[in-house]
């Protein structure tokens, strides 16, 4: 047992003994980096689980449950994590979901969906896709959060309003019951089992259906309040709108948030996803005339109306992509003014036009004062929409650090919301919440308002106490509104449910919670709650830490494309790590446990971060966690930084050793053969604690002498800068082209009508991006400079384009050259200088595309997937596959990384596939060992296919 195992109560000890007989031991988690770690979800509320399991099917949960119902330990289920009223957490046992749990089945040609609880939304609706059709719920969540957590919140967004969320596309669903009894619904066998096993509960909730049928009172507030978006407390409209008790009970569980019971799948009626799109943005006077016309709007078939109030406005009129209109706003002395952004689906371009028509004339009546009219541009829908996206981090980013930023979640009548709005401003006011800001989905009456919040001392919490208990009257008595309309209940909203629903609301919801968890071990707290205060307990704190991560609002958009985040950790997890070890720094209150998360942090945080920034692209506030990880990476003794310096300035040397080191172990590979040399290397890598880098069959043969293939002139030129690691690394053993990368590109510049010019002392550059993220910044920074001028120098002034043949370090030197300078990666010059001047057929065999984390930074996926579609007639570009883990060298000293990063490509090759394309030679290296194929650079493919057009 676990020193961590110890210390727990004696219940918790003998859960785990009994656990290991059916999980395995790895995924039983207690140790208190990483509990704390896993343990955070986006609310502002934090407690840490004793235990943390990663279960991987439905045995391993349902004999967890059954347990935890013996011992009456308290479970919570965790999907992603990106709830916001703290119903994620638990201080017991948290179940995570692992990545076995995203099978997935369409049904009838897109029509229905059976989804596991583990799969993001996003996912699902790309599945749905090739049917034009998609889940109802779209939170703005999606790209992050899963089923699970999409359907136990009942959530909601933009488009769906009430008639598409989860309650209403519900077909059936697979549940787990406190007791460890599985149901599921759709399955005549399991409902016929159920009846006879679960009579009594089945006849409780029959009776609860009756009472609450012919207690009009409650039928009728259950009735006006369901009209409205609604997520306070549980679905009791389910007691209303359905008779079968099986009905009751799977709608009941909408919305649940782990409290009654586990969903193990849920099928989902699918909607149409309409290709016909127009969006517009409207601005008005003021809120009232812009509330007027989203009354009219409510009789309109339109698919969205985002309202955005005065300060929503305000906060973003000075990003790039606002209309001039916005802009001038700020410049506008006492604006009142509130715009609409609206969109329109539809079936078809004449219907859409028709429908464009109609609801421009409605608009008008209301005299707008500016609009950007009704457009099919899928870039001015993109910058639409930016506006409305860009409002959360807008406060995110000016907040002060050391404050959370709380997103409040209501709705109030249509036809009030003008009113409402006031009254939220004079609220604000009164509690100085000077930068809050309200936007929503005007259509169901459905409004956020942000504002910036600390918890550090009384004086504080006892404002955002005043706050919400004013907040709740106004929505719940004055309006007769939800005080949660999407982000659920959880904790944060518990204390007034029966403000909003009165006591028999209350107690209803208390009936549902006692007939499904009598023991009450299913998420405790939440929902149901008898302490009055618990929205204000366990309260989380955010002290400032490092300028990098201070505005880290612990959201977890960042979590899906991490490379360590089947490893180690992910990045929101790595900066509440942080924060805690700063804190506890900071107070010196727990030295042991200080001690313990510093050690742990080493690996777990900063050795095992690729330190590529994948995180900052899905962060809302653009927050780059490999930067801090390779700032903590700079506290270098002064040997190792002397060291550094040395290779820097020995560029030619390292890279000559790099190529007799190759040559060296391709030579012992070929004398000892594949088995011994893997034995051997991998006793050397462990032996070295990883000191030593892993040699495996996939490791390049060395380069060779660099070759110039041609000297010819011509008035077409471009800069070719090979990277070092080109300049040193050859094609792997078994390949079908052994020429190195910098001689096909030369073919293939040559082809094209290129006149090919290398930099000045070529063998002596380096983009320095080793180093930067070795946390060698002044080392990195002198070698940049230096191969700015050259390229400078060599691309006569930025008069010539330059090639760089590998990825990050065309990023590297993008994002800090002068931007005179016209540095491609190999994808977008052949898409803008090649292909326009050769001809390819493309093949028929299949390929796979790896786009890299350098690409994707630069915006380049679609270009690297229209390019390797001119080059082959079948392009896979794997799922769940972003940041390849390789890093630079870290494939070769953390393997690990890389393998983990990589475990879903190989069971994603079709079996005719035998091609994997790229740019960036070590990440091919990674690529091709962890998926059985050869990965090169996309530069080999087209020089292979042009070629046979010059031989035709
Ligand atoms: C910036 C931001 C924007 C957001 N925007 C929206 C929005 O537009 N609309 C909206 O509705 N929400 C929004 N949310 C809130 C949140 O993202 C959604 O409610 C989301 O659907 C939660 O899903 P999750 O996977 O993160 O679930 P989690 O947070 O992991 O879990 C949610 C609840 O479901 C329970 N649960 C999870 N899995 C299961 C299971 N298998 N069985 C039973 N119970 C389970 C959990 O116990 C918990 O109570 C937003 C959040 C953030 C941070
Ligand atoms: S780093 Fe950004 S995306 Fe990740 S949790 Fe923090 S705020 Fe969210
Ligand atoms: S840099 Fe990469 S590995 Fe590190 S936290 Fe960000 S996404 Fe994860």
């Amino acid at each position: 047992m676990s020193e961590a195992q110890y210390h727990l109560p004696k219940a918790y000890q003998s859960l785990i003994t009994i656990l290991k007989s059916c999980v395995h031991e790895k995924r039983i988690i207690t140790q208190p980096t990483l509990t704390l770690a896993f343990g955070t979800d986006a609310s502002f509320y934090r407690l840490t689980p004793k235990i943390v399991l990663q279960l991987i099917n439905l045995e391993e949960v349902i004999f967890t449950l059954k347990n935890c119902y013996t011992l009456n330990i308290p479970v919570t289920f965790r999907a992603a994590g990106t709830s916001l009223s703290g119903q994620a957490l638990s201080d017991s046992v948290l179940i995570t979901l692992s990545h076995h749990w995203t099978k997935y089945k369409v049904i009838d040609e897109g029509k229905q969906i059976k989804v596991q609880p583990g799969l993001i939304g996003a996912d699902v609706n790309k599945y749905l896709a090739a049917y034009q059709r998609k889940i109802g719920p779209d939170p703005a969540s999606i790209n992050t959060c899963k089923i699970g957590g999409i359907a136990a919140n009942n959530s909601s967004g933009m488009c769906c309003g009430t008639a598409q969320n989860s309650y209403n596309t519900l077909a059936g669903m697979t549940l787990v019951l406190a007791d460890g009894t599985r149901l599921d619904t759709l399955d005549e066998h399991s409902v016929t089992n159920f009846k006879i096993s679960h009579k009594k509960l089945l006849g409780e909730l029959s009776v609860l259906a009756q009472k609450c049928k012919s207690n009009t009172k409650l039928a009728d507030k259950i009735r006006h309040k369901y009209r409205l978006k609604n997520t306070t407390g549980y679905s009791i409209n389910s007691l209303i709108d359905y008779s079968d008790p099986i009905d009751i009970l799977q709608h009941l569980f909408i919305g649940s948030e782990g409290t009654l019971g586990f969903i193990a799948d849920i099928t989902y009626n699918t909607v149409i996803d309409h290709q016909f799109k127009a969006t517009a943005l409207y601005l008005f006077n003021n809120i009232e005339q812009t509330c007027l016309t989203v009354s009219a709007l409510e009789n309109f078939d339109v698919a969205a109306v985002e309202l955005m109030d005065n300060r929503s406005l305000l906060s973003v009129a000075d990003k790039p992509v606002m209309p001039h209109f916005i802009k001038e706003l700020a410049l506008q002395e006492d604006t009142q003014s509130a715009a609409l952004l609206i969109e329109i689906h539809a079936q078809s371009e004449p219907q859409l036009l028709k429908k464009i028509k109609v609801t421009e004339a409605l608009l008008n009546k209301f005299t707008p004062i500016q609009q950007v009219k009704f457009s099919r541009d899928t870039q001015v829908y993109s910058q639409l929409w930016a506006i409305r996206k860009e409002l959360f981090p807008a406060v995110g980013a000016v907040r002060e650090s050391g404050t959370t930023v709380i997103i409040e979640d209501v709705a109030f009548p249509v036809s009030k919301l003008a009113n409402a709005v006031r009254d939220l401003e004079a609220l604000f006011k009164k509690y100085h919440y000077h930068e809050a800001i309200i936007f929503g989905h005007a259509l169901a009456g459905n409004l956020h308002f942000v504002f910036t919040q600390a918890f550090e001392t009384k004086k504080q919490i006892q404002r955002y106490s005043g706050f919400m208990d004013e907040v709740s009257k106004l929505v719940a008595i004055k309006y007769q509104g939800s005080l949660k309309a999407e982000h659920g209940t959880g904790r944060n909203m518990a204390p007034f449910i029966e403000l909003e629903w009165g006591e028999d609301g209350l107690t209803l919801m208390k009936q549902i919670k006692r007939i499904f968890d009598n023991s009450g071990i299913l998420n405790p707290g939440v929902i149901i709650n008898n302490d009055k205060n618990c929205h204000l307990n366990h309260l989380k704190k955010m002290p400032c830490v490092d300028e990098l991560i201070d505005k880290c609002i612990e959201c977890g958009f960042c979590e899906p494309v991490c490379a360590s985040k089947n490893l180690t950790l992910t990045p929101r997890q790595r900066n509440v790590v942080y924060r805690e070890i700063a804190r506890l720094q900071k107070t010196d209150e727990d030295p042991k446990r200080l001690a313990t998360l510093t050690k742990a942090f080493k690996y777990l945080g900063i050795d095992s971060c690729a330190a590529t920034g994948l995180c900052a692209d899905r962060c809302p506030v653009g927050i780059n966690t490999g930067d801090l990880m390779s700032k903590l990476r700079t506290e270098h003794s002064s040997i190792a930084t002397s060291i550094a310096r040395c290779t820097a300035h020995n560029v030619d040397k390292v890279t000559a050793v790099t190529k007799i080191t190759l040559a060296v172990a391709d030579q012992l590979h070929k004398a000892i053969g594949t088995q011994n040399m893997s034995l051997l290397s991998d006793a050397t890598h462990r032996l070295s604690l990883g000191n030593i880098p892993l040699w495996t069959v996939h490791l390049p043969r060395s380069a060779g002498r660099f070759k110039v293939l041609s000297i010819k002139s011509s008035s077409k030129k471009v800069v070719y800068f090979p990277s070092c690691v080109t300049r040193s690394m050859g094609t792997s053993q078994d390949t079908s082209d052994g020429r190195p990368l910098t001689e096909v590109t030369q073919s293939l510049l040559i082809k094209a009508g290129y006149e090919v010019i290398f930099p000045l002392q070529l063998s002596m550059q380096c983009c320095g991006m080793p180093y930067q993220s070795k946390g060698f910044v002044e080392t990195a920074r002198d070698k940049l400079k230096q191969l700015e001028a050259t390229l400078w120098q060599a691309s006569e002034q930025g008069r010539y384009p330059i090639l760089m043949d590998t990825s990050p370090c065309a990023n590297t030197s993008i994002n800090s050259m002068s931007n005179k300078l016209k540095i491609y990666e190999p994808f977008l010059f052949i898409a803008e200088h090649i292909l326009p001047a050769i001809k390819v057929t493309a093949q028929k065999a299949p390929i796979m595309l790896h786009i890299t984390c350098s690409s994707r930074k630069q915006g380049l996926a679609n270009i690297m997937e229209k390019v390797s579609r001119a080059c082959s007639e079948k392009v896979i570009i794997p799922e769940d596959i972003y940041c390849c883990g390789f890093a630079g060298d870290k494939g070769f000293i953390l393997p690990q990384l890389n393998a983990s990063a990589l475990f879903p490509l190989k069971e994603q090759i079709p079996a005719n596939c035998s091609e994997g394309y790229s740019n960036s030679r070590t990440c091919e290296i990674g690529l091709s060992r962890h998926s059985g194929i050869e990965y090169r650079s996309i530069l080999y493919l087209l020089d292979k296919l042009s070629e046979k057009r010059l031989n035709d």
